[in-house]
């Protein structure tokens, strides 16, 4: 097979007068685990919708295991978690998994894709019957069932609980680890930072950052210094080395800095009276605040 798992050139999206996707640029290898992260409405959906094939773009073009999307969709090659998609109400769990393998070219067994989802003692209920996490279970059992080359999930792990989270990011990684492909929206920034070998941030239909989440943390400056100072200038704390960004409250500083060894040198000479300081590393939702403008 050739090409990536999924490119995406100049793809664009209006629905009437809102543009969901205003120029995405994407590949993702295969092997990959993507996170797509970023505020409401940034076009998260809009994007895997078009990845799938089951919403062309305005423009540009989108292919996936080099072929169009809708023919990768067609032969099996993708797997599909869709935010509160539609499940038949009226079947057996194990029926609706066993029905959807039988779309697939070379399935798993059925009962192996209840057991990754940790669904095998729901195997006889009906699904009218289940609890939103349990359906959501049912999701992804439906997503890894035709043992996908490239595995499209949605928010997978919204209302699941703590043990449904750490058993599908377990077997996500598993099937990951095997050469499959996959790419996720997520709102859970923790989510990214363990689970993603690499994040694309969207704000506003556009890709604003892409790299590994040590890039993305590091596009804004890869480390915090915070004290407290008690005389000097405060306004040229901005020219210390390695310095982006400063914010100030009172005596209480935060510097975003590239090089904190060299901000703390700075720091040391030119404030005599500088106290209680830290290092602290930035976590992604910083990076995420920060890149995105803050909306959320
Ligand atoms: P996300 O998944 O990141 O929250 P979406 O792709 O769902 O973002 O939405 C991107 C933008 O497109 C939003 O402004 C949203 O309101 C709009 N949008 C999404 N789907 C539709 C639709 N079917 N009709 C009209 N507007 C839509
Ligand atoms: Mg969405």
């Amino acid at each position: 097979m050739t090409g990536n798992a999924l490119e995406m050139r100049a793809v664009t999206k209006d629905y009437g007068p809102v543009t969901a996707l205003a120029g995405v640029d994407l590949d993702v290898g295969r092997g990959e685990t993507v996170a797509l992260l970023g505020p409401n409405g940034a076009g998260k959906s809009t994007l895997l919708t078009i990845a799938l094939g089951l919403r062309a773009p305005g423009s540009g073009t989108a292919r996936v295991l080099g072929r169009p999307p809708v023919e990768a969709l067609r032969a099996g090659r993708i797997g599909v978690l869709l935010q509160e998609s539609g499940l038949l109400e009226d079947v057996r769990v194990a029926d609706l998994v066993a029905a959807v393998a039988g779309m697939y070219p070379e399935p798993l067994p059925p009962r192996q894709a209840l057991r990754a989802a940790n669904i095998e003692d729901l195997a006889g209920k009906r699904v009218g019957r289940l609890s939103g996490g349990q359906r959501q279970r049912v999701r992804f059992a439906l997503c890894v069932v035709g043992d996908p080359d490239l595995l499209v999930l949605d928010e997978p792990t919204v209302g699941l609980d703590v043990e449904g989270r750490r058993a599908l990011w377990q077997e996500l990684r598993a099937r990951t680890g095997r050469g499959r492909t996959a790419v996720f929206a997520t709102h859970y920034l923790a989510e990214a930072d363990d689970y993603a070998d690499r994040v694309v941030l969207l704000a506003g239909g556009k890709v604003i950052a892409d790299g590994t989440v040590a890039t993305v943390k590091s596009l804004v400056g890869g480390s915090e210094v915070r004290c407290d100072l008690y005389g000097g200038d405060p306004s040229e704390l901005e020219i210390l080395p390695g310095v982006r960004q400063v914010s100030i409250e009172g005596r209480s500083v935060s510097l975003r800095t590239n090089d904190s060894d060299a901000t703390l040198r700075g720091l040391f000479l030119m404030y005599d009276d500088v106290r209680d300081v830290r290092v602290l590393s930035i976590d992604l939702e910083s990076a995420f605040v920060t890149l995105t403008g803050g909306q959320s």
